[in-house]
């Protein structure tokens, strides 16, 4: 059989013209994603033969995020394409899908490093080099990005997303669907997106995965549902449904949720995946009472594609015919995965050049942009007297601590295809880096041999954190701190009496609180990469100034949670978030962050001064204009984010005390003043009231703008 092509039509003529061939069988085929590993070669080859595969998911459980998983074959991929496209009766190419989230064989840092990073034209990069990598490897479309709002960093997964804040979520989720999918997903290279988990899998009860979540329609609208619509008018491919529920609705089984506002209101035109076994999922929720039932109510709310459970394929037919569901629904859902097919080119190109892996990956300019971005995401919480950056010469400089020589927990979870041998440890930077410092460190990672390393340093360096085991998928804490003996390593080293730098390796924002008090000079560098010692040397040793700014607030403690910046106003006089308080919020803790969104220090300082509005009264509608002065008044060049919060003052519903709505990278030489200019448009001052409607109303408003969320340089207008 010839593969469909037919390549004079339009992608929707295309569509149209290849339904209308297809049998009700062939149709529900398209719906059914099989799990493909090397157990069950030959079941997926019949499948394929017999046109009941639309897409094989290369991965073998659904804790990809921390299972060893393994690599995607490519010749076994072109020999079941082979089969899909010249064997079937109609020769529709079949969509690999796989997680491909922060890189593939190049890793870059977490994605909530990358949100650090505030870069959105690296963090663009750092998903077309991810695209052209997994593509090589056979790789059609990833299950990324991860755009859950999470204000809780007990919950694992964390990691995969972009922080707290619905405005930086967004700019991050089309940065990374541009990333990936490109202006046209058919060229080279590029592959499908996928934003999930659709909707509000972030606020799980407790940080417990999986949980419950309570949220209103007006939260959901404000603050969960931005980035999704945001990743819908970037064009994302595919959008994945979650696996919770929210107020007594599995959003697998929200018609709501997925029709109504995804599909209708957002005018999504791609297709629905459902999370790893959700569909399943719907008889433990006790929502379906049996296999048929699940898929029923899945397929009506909107899930277009079922992942795994292959419920789809044994019961939509059936459905069909006892008119249970519209031949229009299956239509529909079956139009959408097409169109998607087609978009990628895979009807043109449905195999992958077997020489493309052995060029493209961990490719030198990748490993460079992986630096890059790794360097960019760190964020320096702490500087006393400036002991960072350390001299490359003369002081003896202990390396120490269980993150030093660790290769595998820098790349993070969610790393498929990243191999623990290609990441450049923090030991083996620094050598890289200042290979005429003078170094000392532990190669046993005993504790007495490390403190030995540290008695006799002038300098010490311990670099801590958490394993890639603690965080991601199914890996909540309940507590926050370190785990048991890093921090006495770190108090004890502070005895001593020297200076001491700690290096934090993690996932989610930990509460090192004591830390913090400890140590000198904190640097938090997340799960950073394959090349992530690389980068902690660049900064330690100031080949780069550090820039990253935290994306998420940084509790003291675990009891603090949920602790974000853009809270809302309480009725009598309580923020001490925002140093607002005549009433305590705890007896035995401040309600302070230990460091709030939007902070990270620089190695030189910047001011800034002469905010100015254009005008202070506008008409609805009317563009808002503001300016301020910022310079670099340290001794070397830097880097600044500037940020732009804007609150209104009184609405018709409650609104957050502030919200990030603009922010700018600047780039200051020493003594250096730069003007940077903001616009505030309808989108930026308007929200979604009761009604579910966006509105902008009428009356006092105020714009921060300044180095973190707790700017204080701010001033009013009024729209009118
Ligand atoms: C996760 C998804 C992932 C899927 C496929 C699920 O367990 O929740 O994020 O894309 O597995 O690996």
């Amino acid at each position: 059989m010839e593969p469909y092509k037919n390549p004079n039509l339009s992608i929707e003529e295309r569509v149209e013209d290849l339904l209308s061939r297809m049998t009700l069988e062939e149709k529900v085929g398209q719906l059914n994603q099989v799990v493909a590993t090397k157990w069950n070669i030959d079941e997926v080859r019949k499948l394929a033969r017999e046109g009941k595969i639309g897409s094989r998911l290369l991965a073998s459980s659904g804790l990809a995020g921390n299972e060893e998983q393994h690599t995607a074959d490519v010749l076994e991929g072109n020999e079941v394409q082979r089969i899909a496209v010249e064997e079937s009766r109609l020769g529709i190419p079949i969509i690999n899908g796989r997680d491909v989230i922060h890189g593939h064989r190049t890793v870059f840092p977490i994605p909530l490093a990358q949100a650090a990073s505030w870069d959105l034209d690296l963090v663009e990069k750092a998903a077309s080099i991810a695209a052209l990598e997994a593509s090589a490897s056979g790789v059609h479309w990833t299950f990324a990005p991860m755009i859950d709002i999470a204000r809780d960093p007990r919950w694992g997964r964390i990691i995969e997303g972009y922080g707290e804040d619905p405005y930086l979520c967004s700019a991050m989720a089309r940065a990374s669907v541009k990333g990936f999918q490109g202006e046209d997903m058919s060229a080279e290279g590029r592959i499908a997106a996928c934003a999930k988990h659709y909707v509000g899998y972030g606020a799980a009860e407790g940080g417990r995965d999986y949980n419950s979540v309570e949220i209103t329609d007006n939260t959901l609208r404000n603050v969960y549902l931005p980035p999704f619509k945001a990743a819908v008018e970037s064009g994302v491919a595919t959008v994945m449904s979650a696996f919770h529920e929210i107020g007594g609705e599995p959003v697998t089984a929200s018609y709501y949720l997925l029709t109504e506002v995804l599909k209708n209101e957002f005018q999504f035109d791609g297709f629905v995946v459902s999370d790893w076994e959700a569909i399943m999922q719907l008889l433990h929720q006790r929502l379906a009472e049996d296999s048929k039932d699940a898929a029923l109510k899945a397929f009506q709310a909107g899930v277009d594609m079922d992942m795994k459970d292959q419920f789809y394929i044994n019961h939509i037919a059936d459905l069909v015919r006892e008119g249970k569901v519209s031949e229009e629904r299956l239509d529909d859902a079956v139009r959408r995965i097409l169109r998607i097919k087609f978009r990628l080119g895979l009807f043109e190109h449905p195999y992958t050049d077997l020489e493309l892996a052995r060029k493209v990956h961990l490719h030198k300019d990748h490993l460079e942009i992986a630096r890059r971005i790794a360097a960019r995401s760190m964020v320096l919480l702490k500087n006393k007297n400036g002991l960072l950056p350390l001299p490359k010469k003369g002081k003896r400089i202990a390396v120490i601590g269980p993150m030093a020589n660790e290769k595998r927990a820098l790349m993070g979870s969610w790393t498929l295809d990243g191999r623990a041998e290609d990441v450049i440890t923090i030991i083996e930077g620094i050598k890289r880096v200042a290979p005429e410092a003078n170094i000392i460190t532990s190669s046993s990672g005993l504790m007495d041999d490390m403190i030995y390393a540290a008695r006799h340093a002038d300098i010490i360096v311990i670099a801590v954190g958490e394993s890639q085991i603690r965080s991601g998928e199914a890996n909540s804490v309940a507590d926050l701190e370190l785990s048991p003996g890093q921090e006495e390593l770190v108090e004890t080293v502070h005895r001593f009496g020297k200076p001491v730098v700690v290096v934090v390796c993690a996932g989610r924002p930990l509460a090192i609180t004591k830390i913090d008090a400890a140590a000198d000079a904190v640097l938090y560098a997340w799960h950073p990469g394959t090349q992530g010692g690389l980068a902690v040397a660049d900064i330690l040793f100031g080949d780069v100034n550090p820039s990253g700014k935290l994306p998420v607030t940084f509790p003291r403690t675990a009891g603090q949670i949920p602790l974000y910046y853009n809270h809302k106003s309480t009725g009598r006089a309580i923020d001490e978030y925002f140093n607002k308080s005549h009433f305590l919020n705890y007896h035995d803790q401040t309600g302070k962050p230990l460091y709030p969104f939007g902070f990270g220090l620089s190695y030189t300082t910047f001011e800034y001064d002469h905010l100015k509005i254009e005008k202070t009264e506008v008409q609805k509608g009317e563009e808002v204009k503001v300016s301020v002065q910022v310079t670099n008044r340290g001794k070397v060049a830097g880097e600044e984010i500037v940020q732009c919060y804007v609150s209104d003052k009184v609405s018709s519903t409650t609104r957050p005390v502030r919200e990030l709505k603009a922010f700018r990278r600047v780039h200051l030489q020493p003594g250096e003043s730069k003007t940077v200019a903001f616009t505030l448009d309808e989108e930026a001052l308007s929200f979604y009231g009761q009604d579910g409607k966006r509105i902008l109303e009428p009356g006092v408003f105020t714009v921060w703008i300044g180095g973190n969320c707790l700017t204080e340089l701010g001033v009013d207008f009024r729209v009118l």
